[in-house]
């Protein structure tokens, strides 16, 4: 009845042990739905990784991770005055990101050996702190002799050719702010950008965030399967669906699992609706002339039509006469955005 991720558990564990072998200092990032794997099953990867801190991020997200995993955890939304619950018992392995010269302050008059990494505001322009901001920020430190600073954070962008000309530009606000650490925590870096950069600053740990390129790295490690519910052949007229459309022409109507509640869409065939787009997106197959829309469904290996929009919890595909009709109980292969879908059942072998 469900939505299945399957994962090979052989080739997905070697993916992640040889992405944290080419960069030891990596630090796993797990938010949000935890990349279709949940933020626990996450937390007990990253234990069993080995690795010293896990990212989350946010304040929120610490409770999903804190129970399985034993090391530091970095919240990397910025810490503020109106969004910092920390659970009970966590604090000492909690590492806040500072962005703001006011929070700072507020953070260090409420926990003095708060331990802080701060970020420097990139081309991004989501948060963080000038170069005159990072300065300030050094003489505010220098005072406050219980603070533990872990380092300089620099969240990137992720489109652009090239980091290094920006990033080069960043390490030399960081350099000259005086700031008393030797750790860059870096996101969105190319392994290659990573290697230069640590040619170019051999004095500092620079700290790849990863979420994506290790927990979706291979995706040839992960299927998306959906479950056949019910199968109803179907004539030319035939009345179907919420709406009580009627078939254009003989084939099968197919409820499948997944709907709008695991983060099923319609496949956006088109950004608006002229004729002209219209019959363009039919000569792509994305709307055919009924005004089905294409699922993320696979039958047959094809992608096949929504025969209605998405249910909350099920899907009506269209199979035209003569597709191959799955039976009752049988897979399909599903494509999914994994950041935006909700798995009832996650199979790892
Ligand atoms: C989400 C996030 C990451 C990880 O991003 P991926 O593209 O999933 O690797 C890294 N750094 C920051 C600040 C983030 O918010």
């Amino acid at each position: 009845m469900s939505l299945t991720l399957y994962v090979d558990g052989d080739r997905f564990r070697t993916h992640l042990r040889t992405t944290l072998a080419r960069h030891p200092d990596l630090v796993p990032v797990a938010k949000g739905n935890g990349y279709g794997l949940g933020n626990s099953r996450l937390a007990q990867i990253a234990a069993w990784l080995g690795v010293d801190t896990l990212a989350v991020g946010t304040y929120a997200e610490l409770a999903q991770v804190a129970d399985h995993f034993p090391g530091s955890m970095l919240v990397l939304t910025p810490w503020r005055p109106f969004d910092n619950e920390v659970p009970g018992g966590i604090a000492p392995r909690v590492v806040h990101t500072v962005g703001r010269i006011e929070d700072l302050t507020a953070l260090l008059a409420w926990e003095p050996d708060a331990r802080i990494v701060l970020e420097r505001e990139t081309s991004m322009l989501r948060h963080g702190l000038s170069a005159a901001g990072l300065r300030e920020a050094a003489e505010i430190i220098a005072g406050h002799g219980d603070v533990r600073l872990e380092g300089v954070a620099l969240h990137l962008p992720m489109a652009g050719s090239s980091h290094l000309t920006e990033v080069t530009r960043l390490m030399n606000d960081v350099v000259a702010s005086g700031l008393d650490t030797h750790t860059v925590w870096v996101s969105h870096l190319t392994d290659t950008e990573l290697a230069t950069l640590a040619g170019s600053w051999p004095d500092y740990t620079i700290r790849p965030r990863v979420g994506t390129g290790l927990w979706l790295g291979d995706r040839g490690a992960l299927k998306v399967r959906a479950t056949v519910l019910d199968v109803h052949p179907v004539e030319r007229g035939d009345v179907f669906g919420y709406r009580g459309r009627h078939a254009p022409r003989p084939g099968t109507i197919l409820v499948v699992s997944g709907g709008t509640a695991h983060g099923i869409g319609l496949e956006s065939p088109t950004g608006g609706s002229s004729l002209k787009e219209r019959a363009a997106t039919v000569a792509r197959g994305g709307l055919d002339a009924a005004g089905f829309v294409r699922s993320p469904y696979s039958i047959g290996g094809k992608q096949r039509l929504f025969a209605e929009p998405p249910h909350m919890q099920a899907s009506m595909l269209f199979l035209p006469h003569g597709a191959p009709v799955p039976e009752v109980g049988d897979e399909v292969d599903v494509r999914v955005r994994y950041t935006a879908t909700a798995f009832d059942r996650i199979d790892i072998s």
